[in-house]
């Protein structure tokens, strides 16, 4: 790879690498690596391998945000009249990897700050799943025991939005059983592999998805991308009642009836009606 150099003033420069194919390395982010004082890095074996990619070596230190505030603090002093690169193993560095910290603390110091944007699992993967993309919600990595994975699940159960989330091959099953269960059955991608030989898109809905991957853990790196629910079903005349019979405990009739018809999207008037017989 022929390098344009320049030369960097100083600051925190965020840096995305591939997420698979090394070619995705941007121009603009080679010049910037080629160019840094030094480079926080997750792991040096796995940047070195990026640096040896484009024939350059430049000093390295690991940093992750649970790196004890001394070495934060270091870094951060170091941007005053250094450029230092900030990257992660692999994709965009903050999104499920380390690197919030370390902004937030530059920002703080008047450090100028730098994004070199490039390849994100997250949003490679959206792009592939043929689902809605006007709203989506991030949501990493799902938690592993499985109260709390249902626990998160639940909480947004509700959101109106297509879902992207981090798995693992192994988990793969599992998280696809919960989401099911959780979020009833919506349409679904797993994307696996994005931009290496292997990559692979299978669609389906979650049921079918986690039927498939029940007893077979797929290899290498996965995303989920989850389609928004459905139109809700209109409320039934026991909602309106069970609803109205809560909020006449707390509001007078008028108040009660304006509440529940502006929930669930019910003409004023005849909710109040319902209210006036139940009372
Ligand atoms: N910061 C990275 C980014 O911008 O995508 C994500 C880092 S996170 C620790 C690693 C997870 O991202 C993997 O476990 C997998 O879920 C997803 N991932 C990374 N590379 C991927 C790829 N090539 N194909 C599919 N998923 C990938």
């Amino acid at each position: 790879m022929t390098l344009s150099l320049m030369t960097l003033l100083p600051g925190l420069y965020i840096v995305a690498t591939p997420i698979g194919n090394l070619s995705d390395l941007s121009p603009h982010a080679a010049a910037v690596l080629a160019e840094a004082d030094l480079i926080a890095v997750e792991d040096s074996r796995v940047t070195a391998k990026l640096l040896r990619h484009i024939g350059v070596k430049r000093p390295m230190k690991p940093y992750h945000d649970h790196s004890d505030e001394r070495t934060r603090r270091d870094l951060v002093a170091r941007m005053a009249s250094e450029a230092v690169a900030l990257v992660s193993d692999a994709g965009t560095p903050l999104i499920s990897d380390p690197g919030y910290k370390l902004v937030r603390d530059a920002r703080a110091a008047g450090v100028a700050i730098h994004t070199v944007a490039g390849p994100c699992a997250a949003i490679a993967a959206l792009t592939l799943a043929g689902l809605p993309t006007d709203r989506f919600l991030f949501l990493g990595f799902l938690p592993a025991k499985t109260g709390a994975r249902a626990a998160a699940i639940a909480e947004i159960a509700t959101v109106r939005a297509t879902l992207i989330l981090y798995e693992s091959g192994p988990r793969l099953g599992a998280a696809l059983a919960a989401l099911r269960d959780g979020l009833r059955d919506r349409e679904a991608a797993v994307v696996r592999e994005i931009s290496k030989r292997f990559e692979e898109t299978v669609t389906g809905s979650l049921s079918e998805l986690a039927g498939r991957y029940a007893d077979s853990a797929p290899k290498g790196e996965i995303v989920i991308v989850v389609g928004p629910p459905g139109e809700p079903e209109p409320a039934g005349e026991e909602d309106v009642e069970a609803a109205l019979r809560e909020a006449m405990t707390r509001l007078s009739v008028s108040r009660a009836a304006a509440e529940v018809a502006h929930t669930l999207g019910l003409p004023r008037r005849e909710v109040y009606e319902r209210a006036l017989a139940l009372k």
